[in-house]
């Protein structure tokens, strides 16, 4: 079939690599260019966290992102090119003042693995039980939280060899070129067989309950510090995660304001991320910093994920919030099935919507 897709970020990109596989002739429209600049994926952490996410969001989610921790391997297994993937589990830590805080966050990851009893559970940690999982950090937190399953990948090296792929399948790609479903008619002559519209918040003119939900990331060298894993701060004002990838690079992130300003980082954030991420390791002094990102996440009212269905050939795919990395594996294998057969038997068990659009 001639497949369009619109928006080359994270579930464009996924997409468009499993129909091109299949043989299908996929075409992809964006608004930036090859590098994904404009994309909230290019700007993520690319953490998968199903469990520490629960504090905040659904079981539904939730039960997403343990289907992307299971599907990402085989999904990865699939390119051309290695992309970083771990599945060494989360950190969590605090300072002595925020045990209260950090009681109520563990009364909550047990709610959420009472209710998913698969879920493994989150491990109580003592100062040496934190010292035995990363050992540069000593014994200066004298409690933590070790949530075992959860992981990360690399985004940037993800959207590389996703666009390597697809140019070695020769899908056309075209760059700065935005387009709106309305500029195609599927299914009628001379125009594509299906449209698949994965522009996150660039839909929002057609989708106006989108909104953006702004984030900040400072990228740093930082090859004095020795942390292995996606490691949290559960702090009252900067709640940081620091997520260590390949050669010394760390992504270090936290704040979620609700606002679709795309403007630079304030120095506010900045001295309150960078503060809080050398409270946890003093080797972030002699860091580098490579990079400060600003991007906003497409977020529906409810910040769930939804799936759209604009007649029988366009499927939207949209509202992935904070949790895309996470999740986007069980909304591609949905949208897969959708495809295929027109319905989707995975989106019931995981609780995903599926709606209807009436335009
Ligand atoms: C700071 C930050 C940190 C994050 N951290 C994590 C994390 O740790 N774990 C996790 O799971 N998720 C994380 N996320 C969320 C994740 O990045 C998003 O949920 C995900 O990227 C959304 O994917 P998408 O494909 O819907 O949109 P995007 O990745 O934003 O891609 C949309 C694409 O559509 C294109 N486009 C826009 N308008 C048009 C148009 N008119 N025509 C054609 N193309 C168009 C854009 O150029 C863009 O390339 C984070 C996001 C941010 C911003």
């Amino acid at each position: 079939m001639n497949i369009v897709i619109l928006g080359a970020g994270l579930m464009g990109r996924l997409l468009a690599c499993q129909l091109a596989r299949a043989g299908h002739a996929v075409e992809l429209f964006d608004a930036g260019g090859p590098d994904a600049l404009n994309s909230a994926a290019r700007a993520a952490a690319a953490m998968l966290a199903p469990l520490a996410e629960s504090a905040i969001t659904e079981t539904s989610v939730v039960q997403m992102g343990v289907h992307g921790l299971q599907r990402w391997p085989a999904l990865l297994a699939q390119l051309d090119e290695p992309v970083f993937f771990q599945q060494q589990g989360t950190l969590i830590l605090w300072h002595r003042q925020d045990v209260a805080q950090a009681e109520r966050f563990t009364r909550q990851l047990d709610a959420t693995c009472l209710a998913l009893p698969d879920l493994p559970a989150a491990q109580r940690l003592d100062a040496a039980g934190v010292a035995q999982l990363e050992p540069s950090l000593g014994t200066r937190f004298t409690q933590g939280l070790y949530l075992p399953s959860e992981g990360q990948l690399d985004n940037h090296q993800l959207l590389d060899a996703l666009l390597h792929q697809l140019q070695g399948l020769g899908a056309k790609l075209n760059w700065h070129s935005p387009r709106a479903v309305g500029d195609f008619a599927p299914g009628q002559t001379g125009q594509p067989d299906w449209v698949f519209d994965c522009r996150g918040l660039g839909a929002r003119e057609q989708w106006p309950a989108l909104r953006g939900v702004r984030g900040e990331v400072i990228m740093l060298h930082a090859p004095e510090v020795r942390l292995t894993r996606p490691t949290r701060l559960i702090h009252p004002r900067y709640p940081i995660y620091i997520a260590p990838k390949q050669n010394g690079i760390f992504r270090i992130g936290a704040t979620e304001i609700e606002s679709d300003d795309l403007s630079p980082m304030s120095v506010r954030s900045t001295l309150e991320l960078l503060s809080a991420a050398y409270s946890v390791d003093s080797g972030f002094a002699e860091a580098r910093i490579l990079d400060l990102v600003t991007q906003c996440r497409p977020a529906l009212p409810d910040n769930l994920p939804v799936i759209r269905r604009l007649g029988k050939r366009v499927l939207q795919i949209n509202g992935l919030y904070r949790h895309g990395f996470m999740i986007a594996p069980a909304l591609l294998d949905v949208a897969m099935e959708l495809f295929h057969t027109g319905s989707s038997a995975l989106a019931d068990r995981l609780s995903l919507s599926i709606q209807q659009a009436h335009d």
